[in-house]
């Protein structure tokens, strides 16, 4: 089996998530008593969540880096970013590594695209739905159309993840608000929506939704599974 190096910490409520599912897998696949070789470096969000706001990327990047190398050196075989918005330095990362990068866009397009839906509404952060970096490897590498939310609506989503899903704070009344959101991407032709932040998971549930959701968490490291074991 091949050791998973996790980039987390952002926010450690997904992380969480991630370490469950890489395990759960593995025992699927291996038996009772099996469960995945890790390791993760785990950043104080505080300090990562204020340079995303002031818009420090070049720090960013290189803690990005920095943590990329302790994992690398530290045994691991391929790299996840537990995090879409951190994906924005995902080129950098790979290039500052010798092993490779799971990129989270990659197994949820592909799952998009089996599943023959084209039209697909984005729910993350504002980085991630407003930048390029996100939705221009969804068109651009995989060819799906993708519409995000109008800009109050990309307020509230950004609003809740940075002030209560990344908290541990689950809402009612959040809840319906993504609800209403989703309601309006699919109104607008959303034949689907991507849960582009490992958070989002958290909050909303299939039955929030008319069209299928994509949640990049649970994608992102069932394709760290199938890696591991080759
Ligand atoms: N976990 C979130 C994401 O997937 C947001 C936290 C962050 O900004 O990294 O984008």
């Amino acid at each position: 089996m091949r050791t998973i190096g996790l980039i987390g910490g952002m926010s450690w409520e997904s992380s969480a998530e991630y370490y469950r599912i890489l395990n759960e897998g593995i025992r699927d696949r291996r038996g009772p008593t099996a469960s995945a070789k890790c390791l993760m470096w785990s950043f104080d969000f505080s300090e990562i969540e204020a340079l995303q706001h002031a818009g420090d990327w070049a720090a960013l990047t290189e803690r990005m880096i920095d943590a990329a190398r302790r994992l690398e050196s530290g045994g691991a075989d391929v790299l996840l970013i537990c995090t879409n918005t951190m994906h924005r330095m995902a080129p950098a990362v790979e290039a500052a590594v010798g092993i490779p990068l799971l990129h989270i866009a990659d197994p949820t397009a592909e799952r998009i695209k089996a599943a023959v839906l084209r039209k697909v509404g984005l729910l993350g952060t504002a980085f991630t739905m407003e930048q390029g970096f996100y939705k221009g490897r969804l068109t651009e590498r995989h060819g799906l159309d993708v519409l995000i939310p109008e800009a109050t609506d990309r307020e509230t989503v950004h609003r809740v993840i940075y002030e209560e899903l990344v908290a541990g704070k689950v809402r009612p009344e959040s809840r319906e608000a993504y609800r209403a959101v989703i309601a309006r991407l699919v109104a607008a032709g959303a034949e689907a929506v991507i849960l582009g932040c490992t958070e989002i998971m958290l909050l909303v549930e299939p039955q929030d939704s008319a069209v299928p959701m994509f949640d990049t968490t649970a994608l992102h490291a069932a394709a760290a599974v199938d890696f591991a074991l080759g």
